[in-house]
Protein backbone atom coordinates (compact mmCIF):
# COMPACT_ATOMS: atom_id res chain seq x y z
CA UNK A 1 0.00 0.00 0.00
CA UNK A 2 1.29 4.20 -1.06
CA UNK A 3 1.86 5.62 2.67
CA UNK A 4 0.40 8.77 2.91
CA UNK A 5 1.16 9.19 6.68
CA UNK A 6 3.59 12.49 6.23
CA UNK A 7 4.97 11.38 9.91
CA UNK A 8 6.10 7.74 8.25
CA UNK A 9 7.74 9.77 5.10
CA UNK A 10 11.25 10.92 4.76
CA UNK A 11 11.67 14.22 3.44
CA UNK A 12 12.92 13.23 -0.01
CA UNK A 13 9.57 11.50 -0.17
CA UNK A 14 7.55 14.20 0.63
CA UNK A 15 9.36 16.76 -1.18
CA UNK A 16 8.56 13.94 -4.49
CA UNK A 17 4.64 13.91 -3.63
CA UNK A 18 4.81 17.89 -3.63
CA UNK A 19 6.25 17.39 -6.86
CA UNK A 20 2.95 15.24 -8.15
CA UNK A 21 1.06 17.79 -7.01
CA UNK A 22 -0.23 15.97 -3.91
CA UNK A 23 -3.27 16.89 -1.94
CA UNK A 24 -2.28 17.67 1.52
CA UNK A 25 -4.50 16.92 3.67
CA UNK A 26 -4.30 18.56 7.28
CA UNK A 27 -6.94 17.16 9.77
CA UNK A 28 -8.25 18.88 12.29
CA UNK A 29 -9.58 18.18 15.92
CA UNK A 30 -10.21 19.48 19.34
CA UNK A 31 -9.51 17.83 23.02
CA UNK A 32 -12.44 17.97 24.92
CA UNK A 33 -14.95 16.62 27.40
CA UNK A 34 -17.37 13.84 25.52
CA UNK A 35 -20.21 13.18 28.10
CA UNK A 36 -19.30 10.58 31.25
CA UNK A 37 -18.43 7.61 28.81
CA UNK A 38 -15.87 8.81 25.95
CA UNK A 39 -12.28 10.32 26.28
CA UNK A 40 -11.71 13.57 25.52
CA UNK A 41 -9.46 12.78 21.81
CA UNK A 42 -12.75 11.75 20.20
CA UNK A 43 -12.99 14.57 17.40
CA UNK A 44 -9.09 14.52 17.02
CA UNK A 45 -9.63 10.26 16.74
CA UNK A 46 -11.65 10.73 14.01
CA UNK A 47 -10.19 13.57 12.08
CA UNK A 48 -7.17 11.83 11.70
CA UNK A 49 -8.48 8.32 11.14
CA UNK A 50 -10.99 9.49 8.76
CA UNK A 51 -8.00 11.64 6.90
CA UNK A 52 -6.22 8.47 6.72
CA UNK A 53 -8.90 5.95 5.53
CA UNK A 54 -9.57 8.41 2.73
CA UNK A 55 -5.92 9.16 1.49
CA UNK A 56 -5.56 5.01 1.37
CA UNK A 57 -8.67 5.18 -0.85
CA UNK A 58 -8.06 7.89 -3.03
CA UNK A 59 -4.07 6.97 -3.67
CA UNK A 60 -5.25 5.08 -6.21
CA UNK A 61 -5.51 7.55 -8.69
CA UNK A 62 -4.26 11.03 -6.57
CA UNK A 63 -1.54 11.55 -5.01
CA UNK A 64 -2.13 12.72 -1.36
CA UNK A 65 -0.19 12.74 1.79
CA UNK A 66 -2.00 13.58 5.14
CA UNK A 67 -0.08 15.74 8.08
CA UNK A 68 -0.10 14.87 11.77
CA UNK A 69 -3.42 16.10 13.23
CA UNK A 70 -3.90 19.18 14.30
CA UNK A 71 -5.15 18.33 17.89
CA UNK A 72 -6.30 21.72 19.44
CA UNK A 73 -9.64 23.21 18.60
CA UNK A 74 -11.70 25.98 19.62
CA UNK A 75 -13.61 24.11 22.15
CA UNK A 76 -14.38 27.28 24.78
CA UNK A 77 -18.24 25.77 24.90
CA UNK A 78 -17.08 22.86 26.58
CA UNK A 79 -14.68 24.19 28.78
CA UNK A 80 -17.01 24.90 32.15
CA UNK A 81 -17.90 20.75 32.06
CA UNK A 82 -14.19 19.72 32.09
CA UNK A 83 -11.61 17.94 30.84
CA UNK A 84 -11.53 20.70 27.61
CA UNK A 85 -8.06 22.24 26.30
CA UNK A 86 -9.31 25.56 23.59
CA UNK A 87 -7.48 28.06 21.78
CA UNK A 88 -8.48 31.59 21.01
CA UNK A 89 -9.80 32.27 17.56
CA UNK A 90 -6.29 34.34 16.86
CA UNK A 91 -4.11 31.21 17.90
CA UNK A 92 -6.01 28.57 16.42
CA UNK A 93 -5.97 30.87 12.96
CA UNK A 94 -1.88 31.41 13.82
CA UNK A 95 -1.23 27.28 14.17
CA UNK A 96 -2.72 26.40 10.95
CA UNK A 97 -1.50 29.61 8.74
CA UNK A 98 2.10 28.56 10.19
CA UNK A 99 0.77 24.78 8.59
CA UNK A 100 -0.25 25.95 5.54
CA UNK A 101 2.45 28.14 4.81
CA UNK A 102 5.21 25.59 5.84
CA UNK A 103 2.95 22.98 3.18
CA UNK A 104 2.80 25.63 0.45
CA UNK A 105 7.07 26.41 1.25
CA UNK A 106 7.76 22.87 0.37
CA UNK A 107 5.68 22.97 -2.88
CA UNK A 108 2.14 21.47 -2.31
CA UNK A 109 -0.52 23.67 -4.25
CA UNK A 110 -3.61 22.12 -2.84
CA UNK A 111 -4.77 21.57 0.98
CA UNK A 112 -7.67 20.14 2.49
CA UNK A 113 -8.36 21.00 5.90
CA UNK A 114 -9.97 18.15 7.08
CA UNK A 115 -12.82 18.94 10.30
CA UNK A 116 -13.45 16.64 13.17
CA UNK A 117 -15.24 19.43 15.39
CA UNK A 118 -18.46 21.34 15.18
CA UNK A 119 -16.67 24.30 17.44
CA UNK A 120 -14.33 24.60 13.85
CA UNK A 121 -16.81 24.76 11.19
CA UNK A 122 -17.33 28.35 11.20
CA UNK A 123 -13.68 29.81 11.81
CA UNK A 124 -12.03 27.23 8.67
CA UNK A 125 -14.60 28.22 6.56
CA UNK A 126 -13.37 31.89 7.44
CA UNK A 127 -9.91 30.82 7.80
CA UNK A 128 -10.07 29.18 4.41
CA UNK A 129 -11.19 32.54 2.64
CA UNK A 130 -8.21 34.15 3.62
CA UNK A 131 -5.52 31.54 3.35
CA UNK A 132 -6.68 30.95 0.33
CA UNK A 133 -5.59 34.21 -1.71
CA UNK A 134 -2.95 34.85 0.86
CA UNK A 135 -1.13 31.96 -0.56
CA UNK A 136 -2.55 31.71 -3.88
CA UNK A 137 -3.47 27.95 -4.27
CA UNK A 138 -6.70 26.19 -3.16
CA UNK A 139 -7.19 25.60 0.38
CA UNK A 140 -10.68 23.92 0.97
CA UNK A 141 -11.92 22.97 4.42
CA UNK A 142 -14.75 20.16 5.01
CA UNK A 143 -16.51 18.26 7.83
CA UNK A 144 -16.34 14.75 7.60
CA UNK A 145 -19.72 14.37 8.80
CA UNK A 146 -21.41 17.02 6.45
CA UNK A 147 -19.41 15.58 3.09
CA UNK A 148 -21.20 12.16 3.96
CA UNK A 149 -24.67 13.31 5.45
CA UNK A 150 -26.75 11.36 3.87
CA UNK A 151 -24.99 8.06 3.84
CA UNK A 152 -24.69 8.80 7.63
CA UNK A 153 -28.50 9.62 7.66
CA UNK A 154 -28.70 6.00 6.70
CA UNK A 155 -26.89 4.68 8.82
CA UNK A 156 -28.05 6.06 11.98
CA UNK A 157 -31.19 5.09 13.87
CA UNK A 158 -31.95 7.90 16.83
CA UNK A 159 -30.27 11.08 15.03
CA UNK A 160 -29.61 12.01 11.43
CA UNK A 161 -26.46 13.62 11.79
CA UNK A 162 -23.43 13.64 14.66
CA UNK A 163 -24.35 15.53 17.32
CA UNK A 164 -21.94 15.17 20.57
CA UNK A 165 -20.85 11.83 22.28
CA UNK A 166 -23.91 10.63 20.45
CA UNK A 167 -24.87 7.70 18.82
CA UNK A 168 -22.21 8.50 15.58
CA UNK A 169 -19.37 9.37 17.77
CA UNK A 170 -19.77 6.67 20.34
CA UNK A 171 -20.41 3.77 17.36
CA UNK A 172 -17.25 5.30 16.01
CA UNK A 173 -15.28 4.79 19.43
CA UNK A 174 -16.32 1.74 19.65
CA UNK A 175 -15.23 0.34 16.29
CA UNK A 176 -11.71 2.09 16.88
CA UNK A 177 -11.10 2.13 20.86
CA UNK A 178 -13.80 0.41 22.98
CA UNK A 179 -11.48 0.12 25.63
CA UNK A 180 -12.09 3.54 25.86
CA UNK A 181 -15.72 3.58 26.11
CA UNK A 182 -17.81 2.80 29.18
CA UNK A 183 -21.33 1.97 27.72
CA UNK A 184 -22.60 1.48 31.06
CA UNK A 185 -22.59 5.33 31.82
CA UNK A 186 -24.08 6.02 27.92
CA UNK A 187 -27.72 5.64 29.10
CA UNK A 188 -26.74 8.79 31.51
CA UNK A 189 -26.27 10.60 28.40
CA UNK A 190 -29.20 11.10 26.53
CA UNK A 191 -30.12 14.91 25.45
CA UNK A 192 -30.15 17.84 25.34
CA UNK A 193 -30.90 18.37 28.93
CA UNK A 194 -32.00 21.51 28.52
CA UNK A 195 -33.56 24.54 26.49
CA UNK A 196 -32.00 24.45 23.34
CA UNK A 197 -31.95 27.85 21.59
CA UNK A 198 -33.75 26.17 18.25
CA UNK A 199 -36.49 25.86 20.12
CA UNK A 200 -36.54 29.67 21.47
CA UNK A 201 -35.64 31.18 17.72
CA UNK A 202 -35.26 28.93 15.11
CA UNK A 203 -31.98 27.54 13.86
CA UNK A 204 -30.83 30.90 11.64
CA UNK A 205 -30.04 33.31 14.35
CA UNK A 206 -26.73 32.55 16.35
CA UNK A 207 -25.40 33.45 19.78
CA UNK A 208 -22.85 32.07 22.19
CA UNK A 209 -24.19 29.63 24.50
CA UNK A 210 -21.77 26.86 26.49
CA UNK A 211 -22.69 23.50 26.47
CA UNK A 212 -23.10 23.48 30.53
CA UNK A 213 -26.20 25.16 29.69
CA UNK A 214 -27.42 22.83 26.89
CA UNK A 215 -26.74 19.74 28.48
CA UNK A 216 -26.12 18.90 32.21
CA UNK A 217 -23.86 15.66 31.52
CA UNK A 218 -22.04 16.82 28.73
CA UNK A 219 -23.60 14.44 25.86
CA UNK A 220 -26.44 15.59 23.28
CA UNK A 221 -27.97 12.80 21.48
CA UNK A 222 -28.47 8.98 22.31
CA UNK A 223 -25.38 6.91 22.62
CA UNK A 224 -27.33 4.20 23.74
CA UNK A 225 -27.90 3.19 19.76
CA UNK A 226 -24.77 2.80 19.56
CA UNK A 227 -22.44 0.06 18.04
CA UNK A 228 -19.14 -1.26 16.70
CA UNK A 229 -20.95 -2.49 13.50
CA UNK A 230 -22.56 0.99 12.55
CA UNK A 231 -19.14 2.83 13.67
CA UNK A 232 -17.33 1.23 11.03
CA UNK A 233 -20.13 1.80 8.35
CA UNK A 234 -19.46 5.35 9.39
CA UNK A 235 -16.01 5.34 9.14
CA UNK A 236 -15.92 3.66 5.74
CA UNK A 237 -19.17 6.17 4.32
CA UNK A 238 -16.42 9.21 6.29
CA UNK A 239 -13.63 8.11 4.31
CA UNK A 240 -15.43 7.42 0.85
CA UNK A 241 -16.97 11.02 0.96
CA UNK A 242 -13.37 12.71 1.70
CA UNK A 243 -12.09 10.54 -0.71
CA UNK A 244 -14.05 11.66 -3.31
CA UNK A 245 -13.16 15.13 -2.39
CA UNK A 246 -9.49 14.74 -2.35
CA UNK A 247 -9.74 12.81 -5.97
CA UNK A 248 -11.98 15.49 -7.34
CA UNK A 249 -9.75 17.11 -10.06
CA UNK A 250 -12.61 19.65 -11.08
CA UNK A 251 -12.93 20.79 -7.76
CA UNK A 252 -9.52 21.58 -7.49
CA UNK A 253 -9.14 23.17 -10.90
CA UNK A 254 -12.21 25.42 -10.49
CA UNK A 255 -10.85 29.10 -10.68
CA UNK A 256 -10.93 31.11 -7.72
ZN1 LIG B 1 -17.00 15.19 19.28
Amino acid sequence: MTEVEWGRLKSAEIGALAARNAVAVVPVGSIEQHGPHLPTQVDTLLAGEIGLRAARLAAATTPVVVTPTVWSGLAEHHMSLGGTLTLDLATFCAVLRCVCRSLARHGFRRILLLNGHGGNMAALTAFANEIGPELQLPVATATYWTLAKDAFAAILERQTTVRHACEAETSMLLALAPDLVDMAKAADAVGPTEVELAAVAGDAAHRYRSFKVRTRHGAIGDPRAATAEKGEKLLDAAADAVAKLIANERFWALPA
